[in-house]
């Protein structure tokens, strides 16, 4: 499977590529044109989400790197950057990366995988395409938004169904990033779009601005801000609203036992830190307290009252194809990945099909359902 040149390229020892593969936490992914190599863990500082493409030549796209959260803004900011901050809008869509593999345009999920309804939303904009082809030693990383897709659903004015706004141009071989300025200049010069900068602030004013920003974003449905070394030399810092936690909280509570517990501790303890950080008056922790409760009690009581009427529970998405040969092929990348989902309304409309797909949350309605059946915790 020509791991020598794979670890060659990637400046890795052979046999921990082996050992990876070996504990399957390098997948080989055949049933694509070329097949593909993808990292679902790290393996010697490699990321997860690479993806190495066997192709007449290796292509190389490096992961996208985990993004650190902040509790408490202040102390954090001065100890992590050096002097000055650039502080970006946190879009709340799915992490995709663009690039141009054996000439085509390919887009990666989180993961690492290339997901078939995603590249073809991308291939749509030529813009996109010309990008790569004149730099195809880069890899687009960007938020892909809106109502029609099969992962992340949030209403944004400006994108519509569908939109893709970059945030990092990244050398998808080395992963080195390019600095904010310069990579939102090169954004704009090919007409594509990038999510909104706030500005740039002295690390010692950012905390006072960073929190206005997300209190307007809030009051927006936005999520929150990515702070960022103007340089990209230093990882860069997430930081986002009680609304958002709010509503991914209650999100989650719809499919309780679908999602690791981590999920809900981390963004219960974040509302504590950040109601000391804004030093809250009672008035204000009292509707912290209230958004709190409400995101994690209302979505749960609604579905436990599902089950207990016999309905299983889902959750929905509505897409588009641009044909059913393209339906058809996302449906068999879903099943590959494990996903399972009902094909419940398709409408035929010049050319192409709509779809409701409905993904089934099969842990959380088969506990719900032996806990109202008198199994016991
Ligand atoms: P992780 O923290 O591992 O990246 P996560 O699923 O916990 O993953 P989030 O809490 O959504 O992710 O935060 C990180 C993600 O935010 C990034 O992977 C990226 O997809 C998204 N993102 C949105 N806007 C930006 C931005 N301006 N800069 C960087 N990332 C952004
Ligand atoms: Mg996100």
């Amino acid at each position: 499977m020509r791991l020598a040149e794979v670890a060659e390229k990637l400046g890795v020892a052979e046999w921990r590529l082996k050992g990876a593969l070996e504990r399957q936490s390098i997948q080989l992914v055949k049933n694509f044109q070329p097949s593909y190599l993808v990292f679902k863990k790290d393996v010697s500082g490699i990321e997860r989400g690479t993806a190495v493409f066997l192709g007449e030549e290796l292509s190389v796209v490096r992961g996208f790197p985990k993004i650190k959260r902040a509790f408490y803004l202040e102390p954090l900011l001065k100890k992590h950057f050096s002097s000055r901050v650039a502080v970006e809008e946190k879009m709340n869509g799915y992490n995709v990366r663009v690039a141009l593999v054996e000439g085509r345009l390919l887009a990666l999920t989180r993961g690492g995988y290339v997901c078939p309804y995603t590249t073809a939303k991308l291939r749509e904009s030529r813009n996109t395409e010309r990008f790569l082809k004149e730099h195809p030693s880069l890899m687009l990383c960007g938020e892909a938004v809106g109502e029609k897709n099969p992962y992340v659903v949030h209403h944004y004015p400006e994108a519509g169904d569908f939109g893709f706004f970059i945030f990092d141009l990244r050398e998808r071989e080395s992963n080195e990033s390019m600095p904010v300025l310069e990579r939102n200049a090169l954004v704009e010069e090919y007409e594509l779009r990038h999510v909104r900068l706030f500005g740039i602030f002295d690390k010692g004013d950012a905390t006072r601005e960073i929190f206005r920003i997300v209190q307007e974003l809030a009051a927006e449905g936005r999520e929150g801000v990515v702070i960022k070394d103007p340089e990209m030399k230093l990882p860069p810092i997430k930081y986002t609203s009680s609304q958002t936690n709010a509503s991914d909280l209650a999100y989650a509570f719809r499919f309780p036992y679908e999602y690791g517990r981590e999920f809900f501790f981390s963004r219960i303890i974040r509302e504590g830190f950040q109601a000391v950080e804004w030093d809250e008056s009672e008035a204000e922790l009292e509707k912290r307290a209230l958004r709190l409760g409400k995101s994690i009690l209302l979505p749960m009581v609604e579905s436990i009252k599902k089950v207990r009427q016999g309905e299983i529970l889902t959750e929905d998405y509505e897409l588009d194809f641009a044909s059913e040969a393209e339906l058809e092929e996302f449906l068999a990348y879903l099943r590959r990945q494990g996903v399972s989902v009902i094909v419940e309304e398709m409408q035929h409309r010049d050319g192409g099909v709509r779809v409701i797909l409905k993904r089934l949350r099969s842990s959380s309605t088969d506990k719900i359902r032996s806990v109202l059946n008198g199994r016991g915790e």
